[in-house]
């Protein structure tokens, strides 16, 4: 049996496990240096297409008061506060356009294939070949390697580099007093603010993108930030019944890689790792589903080659 190495928990790589675990017999083990139990509580916005790949998943059973079916998109213009333009999504009905919570997909991901088992909490240093070191300094070979671990990749080719795009991304939740399935978008000078619900239960989350030119240095997702509605409250537009609470608001500066990476002979790269999706566009996890989907592609007709993936 071939042994799959993949490398990084999050929606690529579990995505690609959940593929293989389902309808293949390779041996997978999944590797991931943080607590992937850890709840994160922020949104994602999943498109038609990658929605058709996770009901090859059996995604249809995943509980429907946690997603949220997007009726449509208002933009708003955040000096008058006034609606400027709406995209109806309608005409999505068959198979729609979602948003949820990431930790709720990642939770299913891994309880409906029981991942658990493969998922194992080490930190990889380097790989060599088909090897990977990891941290402990123990080595392990597998038939395939596939590196799904984010933007902040130490495995690619040191000429890839994460570079600080001058924006950081404030993310937070917020329940609100209505339900609502639309997505709405205020825009500005260097910055826009979004917030979409993320299920049935009033839950919101937002994102906040704006110009923050002294960041250089960051390497992380998810930095605490405690005072940003004081010091900011002119980005927040004007909404009725929303308290924000500062407590709850990450920030997440935005890095976009210098080259799209997929891979070299012997290890195929996938999701954020590979190209990294800026927030705005609000397309990562929705890209990350598809690479999986079209590496899966190849793996299951024994094809391991770059080049194909490629096309
Ligand atoms: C903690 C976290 C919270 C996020 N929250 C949001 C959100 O709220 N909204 C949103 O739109 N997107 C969020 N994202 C990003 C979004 O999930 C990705 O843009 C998209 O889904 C692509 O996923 P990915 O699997 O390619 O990369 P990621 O989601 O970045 O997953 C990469 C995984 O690899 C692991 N890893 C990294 N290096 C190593 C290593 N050397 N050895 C072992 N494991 C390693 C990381 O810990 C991580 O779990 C978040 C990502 C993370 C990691």
């Amino acid at each position: 049996m071939k042994k799959i190495g993949i490398i990084g928990a999050g929606v690529s790589g579990l995505t690609l496990a959940c593929l293989l675990k389902k309808n293949t017999n390779y041996d997978v083990s999944i590797f991931e240096k943080d607590d992937f139990k850890i709840k994160n509580i922020n949104g994602i916005q999943i498109s038609p297409n990658a929605l058709r790949i996770l009901n090859e998943l059996n995604f249809s059973s995943f509980d429907q008061k946690k997603l949220c079916k997007i009726t449509g998109v208002s933009f708003f213009d955040h000096y008058s506060n006034l609606k400027i333009a709406k995209m109806s999504f309608e005409y999505l009905s068959d198979e729609p356009y979602i948003t949820l919570n990431r930790s709720d997909l990642i939770n299913f991901l891994i309880n409906k294939f029981s991942l658990e088992d493969h998922i194992i909490e080490k930190e990889v240093l380097e790989i060599h070949e088909k090897s990977i070191l990891f941290k402990d300094k123990k080595k392990q070979y597998f038939d395939i390697l596939v590196i799904a671990d984010g933007i902040f990749s130490n495995l690619r080719q040191k000429k890839i580099k994460p570079l600080y795009s001058g924006y950081s991304a404030f993310r937070g939740v917020f329940i609100d007093e209505k339900q609502s399935n639309q997505i709405d978008l205020w825009m500005g000078k260097n910055f826009h603010f979004v917030k979409y619900p993320i299920n049935q239960n009033k839950n919101y989350s937002f994102t906040l993108v704006k110009k923050i030119p002294y960041i250089k240095n960051i390497l992380n997702y998810d930095y605490e930030i405690k005072n940003l509605k004081e010091n900011n409250k002119f980005y927040f537009p004007n909404l009725d019944n929303i308290v924000f609470d500062d407590l709850n608001i990450k920030m997440w500066p935005i890095y976009k890689l210098n080259k799209i990476y997929y891979g070299h002979k012997d290890a195929f790269f996938i999701g954020d790792s590979a190209h990294g999706f800026i927030p705005s566009r609000a397309q990562g996890a929705a890209q990350a589903i598809e690479d999986s989907y079209a590496l899966y592609n190849l793996i299951k007709k024994m094809i391991f080659c770059l080049q194909n993936f490629l096309k």
